[in-house]
């Protein structure tokens, strides 16, 4: 998979060179370019946002570099072309899983009071939150979606059942983990994580799952497919 991300603060996505993400691209499974909107500006002082019409707190970000720049990277519009933004639809599990099949995405993250309507209307095929809840900028939701999406490119993991079981797979919770010590302050490990048999294991997984879903997530449960 090809992820392109448009933002005007690049260096923010050096997070990705770091732990499994930064392997995963070390080992091609996916490749994330970082482009500048402030190269594409056609202002003389590269400007890249202006007050608003009609007034109002704050600026925009002006259409011109963004969409320049989005016609640069995909000229024949082979990706899904996705505007990070509150009013977008929140970010699920599910969304995620279904992102991860596309070959390309192209992130286009907003700053300051967010981007002109026009690129959005002409230029972008959907809009994606991470949340009701407003950030500075689109580049932290941006990173969000990447990591998430990634973790679903097969062999990025290193062990394929890892998506499979956790959280919000079938809309639930995952059961709790433990590792060594086996006694841990006093504190022992459920007997039958160190049993030995497996079917039990699973039994005792497949309860507490449930079971932590209902206590802490019960509106998950409403959702149905169980
Ligand atoms: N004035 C806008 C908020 C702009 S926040 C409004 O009231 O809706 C600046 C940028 O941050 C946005 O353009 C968007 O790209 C990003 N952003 C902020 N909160 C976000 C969220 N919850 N999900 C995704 N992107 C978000």
């Amino acid at each position: 998979m090809r992820i392109d991300v448009l933002t005007l603060f690049p260096e923010m996505f050096d997070v990705f060179d770091y732990s499994l993400m930064g392997k995963a691209q070390e080992k091609q499974l996916f490749t994330l370019v970082r482009h500048n909107i402030r190269d594409y500006s056609a202002d003389k002082h590269k400007r890249c946002d202006d007050y608003p019409f009609g007034g109002g707190a704050g600026m925009v970000m002006m259409p011109q570099p963004i969409h320049d720049c989005i016609e640069a990277v995909d000229p024949e519009h082979k990706a899904l072309r996705i505007y990070m933004s509150p009013r977008g639809k929140t970010l699920t599990q599910k969304k995620v899983a279904e992102l991860s099949q596309c070959d390309r995405l192209l992130i286009l993250c907003g700053h300051y009071e967010g981007v002109d309507q026009r690129v959005i209307d002409a230029d972008i095929d959907c809009e994606i939150s991470v949340g009701d809840y407003v950030l500075s900028g689109g580049e932290i939701p941006a990173m969000v979606l990447i990591d998430s999406v990634a973790r679903y490119i097969p062999d990025v993991l290193g062990n394929s059942q890892a998506t499979v079981e956790e959280s919000f797979s079938d809309n639930l919770l995952e059961y709790p983990q433990y590792t060594r010590p086996q006694e841990f302050n006093g504190m022992k490990v459920p007997e039958v994580l160190v049993s030995g048999n497996h079917a039990m294991v699973d039994k005792w997984r497949r309860e507490q799952s449930h079971e932590i879903t209902r206590k802490l997530r019960p509106d998950l449960l409403d959702k149905g497919e169980l």
